[in-house]
Parts: C-alpha cells; structure tokens; sequence
C-alpha cells in the first residue's frame, strides 16, 4: 500500500481586512477602464461658435467637474481626448491632425457641432467637410451648437467607450490598420 505524501505547504490565512462585504475579482482591463473613464483630460480644439458653448459647460452650472475631467490639457501629450469644437478650415486640418499624433496612447476623439463633423453650412472650398477625412473619431455630438447637455451626453458615451476598452484593443493589427487609413503610423 502506497504511503500518503502530506503537502508541504502551509495555506495562508487571508489577513483581515481583505475579505468580505466590499470585496470583489475583477479584471484588469475593467479596474483600468474605471480609473481612466473617470479622470479623462480634454484638449479642447475650438475655433469657433462651439467652443463658447463648451465655455458654458466648463461652468459651475454644468459642471465638467463631475466627470474628473475639469483639468483641461492644452498640451497633446498630457491628454487623452481630443474635442474638436467649430469649422475646421482645409489650412487648419494639418494643424488638428499634428495634435492628434502628438496625442499618446490610448486618446480618444469627440466632434462637437456640425462644422467639425460634416463642414455644417459650410459647404465650401476652403472648409473641411469633417474631422474624419483627417483623424479617427470616436463620438459625434450633433447641433449647431449642441446644447451642453448633449456635449454632456457625448462624453458619457466616451466614458462607456473608455471603460469598456480592451487593454489590448491598441496594439492590435485591426487598429493600426484603421489609423494606416489615415495615414497615421503607430510604433
Ligand atoms: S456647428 Fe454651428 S455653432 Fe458650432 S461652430 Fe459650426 S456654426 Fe458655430
């Protein structure tokens, strides 16, 4: 009859404090997400009309605040959403597509108003029809202007789209293929 080997090992009692009501597995990808959707930095691209309404928003009857996002980045490197807001001329375009490279990873895109998403009434030759002919966009917020409760909207659809996020999602093939098509090259 074979002899029975005890495990040598002893089962560490979990200290207390880390157990119990409050505690719950998670994954990492889903603790990431809820840090970042709720500490995003906006760089607000405003030329025109939008951006005053985005002033409105930033305002205490609004609120930005309750969102984390209240610090505004006007530098691209230390900003993970870029809110494009008002016309968007041809000479402008290479100017909002630097800034969007100058973005780190992970940076997201909000069009706020018609003139940043489609040209609004300026369908003419010197005006971009759109912000996607140039960048990726990831939320548009439509109106001319939008009130600030859709801007708000807007950015509550950012937040679902950064929580949800894969950690993965930018080295993947299908991303860099999607930024190739714009011309943008990823390391
Ligand atoms: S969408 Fe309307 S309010 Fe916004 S920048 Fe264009 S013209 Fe101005």
């Amino acid at each position: 009859m074979s002899e029975i080997i005890k495990p040598n090992y002893n089962i560490a009692q979990v200290p207390p404090g880390h157990d119990g009501p409050g505690f719950f597995a998670t994954s990492l990808d889903k603790a990431v997400g809820l840090a970042r959707k709720n500490s995003i930095w906006p760089l607000p691209f405003a030329t025109s009309c939008c951006g005053i309404e985005f002033m409105a928003m930033m305002g205490s009857h609004y609120d930005f605040a309750r969102f984390g996002s209240e610090r505004l980045s006007f530098s691209p490197r230390q900003a993970d959403l870029l809110m494009v807001m008002g016309t968007i001329a041809k000479k402008m375009a290479p100017v909002v597509k630097q800034v969007y490279e100058q973005m780190a990873e992970p940076r997201w895109v909000l069009s706020m108003g018609a003139c940043a998403s489609s040209g609004g009434i300026f369908d003419t030759y010197s005006v971009l029809q759109g912000i996607d002919r140039i960048i990726p966009v990831d939320v548009y917020v439509p109106g001319c202007p939008p009130r600030p409760e859709q801007v708000i909207d807007g950015i509550l659809k950012i937040q679902d789209l950064v929580g949800n996020e894969s950690l993965r999602r930018r080295n993947s093939p299908e991303y860099k293929d999607m930024l190739a098509t714009y011309g943008i090259k990823v390391d």
